[in-house]
């Protein structure tokens, strides 16, 4: 597949369409041309979208597990590679590597020059999930680890790039962001992100629209950290007295924890984790649970982390210590910039040409369209195909919405213009 597309991309000179581009932009003729191309083109690819899915969905790639998700990466560099697209590999410790690919524009005037199409290649599942569960297609339905959340997202952003490659037309440097520790709260793929959102005119995240076909144009924040407690061990036979439970502490300040949650202000807290003790007969010396915080509003957030802080410090069970740690964090992407207004409603129109119709809806879920957004990039969310049930077994993705997705989310590059972008 990829082999095949490669030859028929070197008929085409990337450098003298862009000549022709660059000639002829003020020809509305010329850019509906463009855009015929392009979407033409789009069509036609249905079949190497699937092929491109089954690839991806066939490899492992928690977030924990580099290699897979630098293999997950792998495959999508030999496909931009097939399409004469450039890709810069920005290396990270634990996890898997960024992918930065660039298809070439016009420079646009002023700081803000490059239109990011962004995604991340880790899932929430371990390794074996793929054997356990492969890809497969139902009635136009595909069925798989990652197969929405986000891997069609991320073949759909490589074949924009690629039809953007092939055709010409887009109105700036194009760049593709491949991250690789989402499903945490992006560690080390957040300065990578938040330095592209700060030279960013647009940004499109292609995380999977919603199951009503709806994109996301506001998002909760969270917080992910550890609460770790300090006891003191004692047989609990014999000496009990002398012990100090930190897991008796830690199942107080859990129970205080939760009772924050107020589901109707969008203030959530869940310990999802707790580990602790060293034997049944022993006085626990140690135990920690790992706490997921989420909001709407940065003012949440200051008031929840102090009445957090309050919790953590005051002790129930004498003698215990106890210390909280922020390992991941996601911004909240807020009620919508003029330029996030801007981009979907352009976005809508698109659709609409594509043969589609959205609306914009507000997800409990978090994001990385949150760091660029809260750095002011205008950003939309959920552009990718449609699918619904991530991180759990009833993942799906809609087949036939891959082509339209892509064919709009390149007809709003194509216009970002018209809409002051
Ligand atoms: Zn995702």
């Amino acid at each position: 597949m990829t082999s095949s597309s490669s030859s028929g991309d070197a008929d085409i000179e990337g450098s003298h369409r862009g000549s022709d581009r660059m000639t002829s932009s003020s020809s509305s003729s010329g850019d509906a041309d463009i855009e015929g191309k392009i979407t033409a083109w789009l069509a036609g690819q249905q079949e190497a979208m699937v092929a491109l899915l089954r690839e991806l969905v066939g490899i492992d790639g928690g977030t924990y597990d580099k290699p897979g998700v630098d293999a997950v990466g792998a495959a999508l560099q030999r496909f931009l590679a097939g399409h004469g697209i450039a890709v810069e590999v920005i290396p990270q410790q634990r996890f898997g590597d960024t992918l930065r690919a660039v298809v070439p524009g016009p420079a646009a005037s002023g700081e803000r020059a490059n239109i990011v199409l962004m995604g991340h290649r880790d899932t929430v599942y371990p390794k074996g999930e793929v054997e356990r569960r492969p890809f497969a297609i139902r009635d136009g339905i595909a069925y798989g680890p990652g197969v929405s959340d986000m891997k069609a997202g991320l073949v759909m952003n490589s074949f924009v790039l690629a039809a953007f490659a092939r055709c010409g037309g887009a109105p700036g440097p194009l760049v593709g962001l491949y991250t690789a520790d989402e499903e945490i709260g992006s560690p080390e793929g957040r300065p990578v992100i938040e330095a592209e959102a700060r030279r960013a005119r647009a940004v499109l995240n292609s995380e999977p629209a919603r199951a009503t076909g709806n994109v996301v144009t506001g998002r909760r924040g969270g917080v992910f950290s550890l609460l770790r407690v300090g006891g003191k061990a004692a047989h609990s036979g014999s000496r009990m007295a002398e012990g100090i439970s930190a897991i008796e502490e830690l199942a107080h300040k859990i129970l205080a924890i939760h009772a924050m949650t107020d589901h109707a202000a969008g203030i959530s807290f869940n310990v999802g984790l707790v580990r602790g003790g060293q034997s049944v007969n022993s006085v626990a010396p140690w135990a920690e649970a790992e706490i997921d915080m989420r909001y709407r509003t940065p003012e949440q957030r200051e008031a929840a982390t102090v009445r957090l802080t309050e919790i953590v410090a005051r002790s129930t069970v004498p003698g215990t210590t106890a210390e909280l740690t922020i390992k991941g964090e996601f911004l909240p992407m807020l009620a919508q910039s003029p330029g996030g207004k801007a981009l979907f409603e352009l976005y809508q129109q698109a659709a609409r040409a594509s043969g589609f119709a959205v609306e914009g809806e507000f997800t409990n879920g978090c994001a990385d369209s949150g760091f660029t957004a809260a750095l002011g990039a205008p950003t939309l969310c959920a552009t990718g195909p449609q699918g619904y049930g991530g991180h759990s077994l009833d993942e799906r993705l809609r087949l036939d919405s891959l082509v339209p997705r892509a064919q709009a989310a390149a007809r709003t590059i194509l216009w970002l213009e018209r809409a002051g972008l």
